[in-house]
């Protein structure tokens, strides 16, 4: 075996710093969402987390689009130039919202407008850049997994450091200071696409030295002229703009138009004739593990939302010397990935010599219930704590510590399984699944963020009644355990049918 260290292209830390930008700008402007929505626009926490449900979940929707219109009509390198324009327009509007926040006759558009500019920017971001690293390297090369595993550092450096320094711009405890985190977003947003421009044409080149990212030959070239490309956008962001004000402040119409999503991708791929049953095998398995990481996901993004007011009311932040923002909380998740990542690739590495590597269905269980334990070490810091008192950081800290130990058996391991088990036809269309699901969970973790208890107030889903903070983290716990205990039970039919 070669004892060298794998070398990769120069390609892989342009994308790198292009998508630590990007996240810098989007996990900031997301560690003060709730906090700039419940005290400078005096939201109350259940519409808040509305908000922040339909808002992230529209986020994961667009890159459906976003990937189809990349791969028909602009390319990779425009895609994310065009989205990554959108989205800095999209904080500075916000900027603008959190400067007259006082006024809501000026406030409240601008709020709307901002986060449209951003839902339609992501969509044509986020897809483009993902699928480029792969593209830097031969088909098969041994060094892609290392690959992505050296892009999700780059995707959380950014995840730890926006919340940081847009939070100490932004979250000072002043009203008005909220303005100064969208616009420390939007400057990361901006430092991102100077960079992709930058270095685009000399890095972003495949194993034989030929660009990649352009648009196909075959492309119409009427659709690639700039203005059109602006109005496009334009209008495509009127039209995310009214999405999730509908979603929002008329009728929640968002759950249903996934299942409807979803129902329709499984009918084209099940009623295909030219798959067979090994390969429709493998496509149910891609399905069963969507659905279950639904539970995961929309109970780990509780961090933007009920976790934050938790964190914001219910925790000891004064360290005496100085009182921690509640927004930095936000990047412990991404700071744990870069710290805990080399530490759970190497248990999988020692276990596989062994020959006792656990099959990605039962490492997707064990992340299913690294989350329930971690919600119940923090119901345990709360359990019989009156309204009002603080409990220690350490409750939050340990309870973030666990959730991304089950990121970590269940995101890369979820992801990785799409690009085996896929049919080639199917490939995108497969990918648009991953995506549903994440925006299904997004916009269920609002829903579940509006169950957060305070003054009294008793609320409940599916009989399940929440009276207190123990009761509401309980809630994650039971949720997401026994969506791990079933996925358990399951593994080993599921291996069975991935391998046939
Ligand atoms: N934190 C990762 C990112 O922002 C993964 C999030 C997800 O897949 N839901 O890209």
């Amino acid at each position: 075996m070669s004892t060298t260290v794998q070398k990769h292209p120069k390609g892989l830390y342009v994308l790198f710093a292009t998508e630590m930008w990007e996240r810098f700008n989007y996990y900031g402007m997301r560690a003060i969402l709730v906090l700039f929505l419940t005290k400078a626009l005096l939201f109350d926490k259940v519409f808040a987390s509305q908000v922040y449900g339909s808002y992230t979940g529209l986020i994961y929707l667009t890159p459906l689009l976003g990937g189809y219109i990349a791969d028909r009509y602009w390319g990779n390198n425009r895609s994310i130039i065009a989205g990554g324009l959108v989205m800095a327009i999209g904080e500075l509007v916000l900027f603008f919202c959190g400067h007259f926040y006082e006024n809501p006759a000026i406030a409240m558009p601008l709020f709307y407008t901002g986060l449209g500019f951003m839902i339609a920017g992501n969509g044509f971001f986020k897809p483009n850049i993902s699928s480029m690293v792969g593209q830097l390297y031969q088909k098969g090369d041994s060094k892609i997994d290392a690959a992505y595993t050296i892009f999700y550092m780059g995707i959380n450096t950014g995840g730890a450091l926006g919340p940081i320094v847009c939070g100490a711009f932004g979250d000072t405890g002043v009203s008005g200071d909220f303005k100064w985190a969208f616009l420390a977003g939007g400057v990361a947003m901006i430092l991102s696409v100077i960079t992709q421009i930058l270095f685009q044409k000399k890095y972003l080149v495949d194993a034989e030295g030929q660009a990649i990212g352009q648009a196909p030959k075959d492309a119409p070239a009427f659709f690639q002229k700039i203005p059109v490309m602006a109005g496009f956008l334009f209008l495509l962001s009127l039209l995310t703009i009214a999405m999730v004000y509908v979603d929002i402040k008329i009728v929640s119409y968002f759950l249903w138009l996934l299942v409807g999503c979803i129902s329709l991708i499984s009918f084209i791929i099940f009623s295909d004739k030219t798959l067979n049953i090994i390969e429709k095998k493998k496509v149910a398995v891609l399905f069963t593990v969507s659905f279950f990481v639904i539970f995961f996901w929309s109970a780990f993004e509780q961090a933007g939302a009920s976790l934050t007011y938790f964190a914001e009311e219910n925790t000891q932040r004064d360290l005496g010397f100085f009182e921690v923002p509640t927004s930095f909380f936000q990047s412990l998740n991404s700071i744990f990935v870069v710290t805990l990542a080399p530490l759970v690739a190497w248990i999988w590495i020692k276990l596989g010599k062994m020959n006792k590597e656990p099959s990605s269905p039962f490492k997707m269980a064990m992340g299913l219930m690294l989350l329930a334990l971690g919600y119940l070490w923090i119901a345990t810091g709360v359990n019989g704590v009156g309204a009002g008192v603080k409990v220690s950081m350490i409750w939050l800290i340990g309870m973030y510590m666990m959730h991304t130990f089950g990121e970590l058996c269940l995101s890369p391991i979820g992801l990785s399984l799409f690009n085996k088990l896929a049919p080639i036809k199917f490939a995108s269309l497969l990918m648009a699944v991953w995506f549903t699901a994440n925006a299904f969970a997004n916009k269920l973790a609002g829903v579940f963020s509006a169950l957060y208890p305070e003054n009294g107030k008793i609320t409940s889903f599916a009989g399940y009644q929440i009276s207190n903070l123990n009761e509401f983290f309980m809630f994650f716990v039971f949720m997401a355990g026994i969506a791990s205990i079933i996925l358990f039970f399951l593994s080993s039919k599921l291996k069975n049918l991935m391998e046939n």
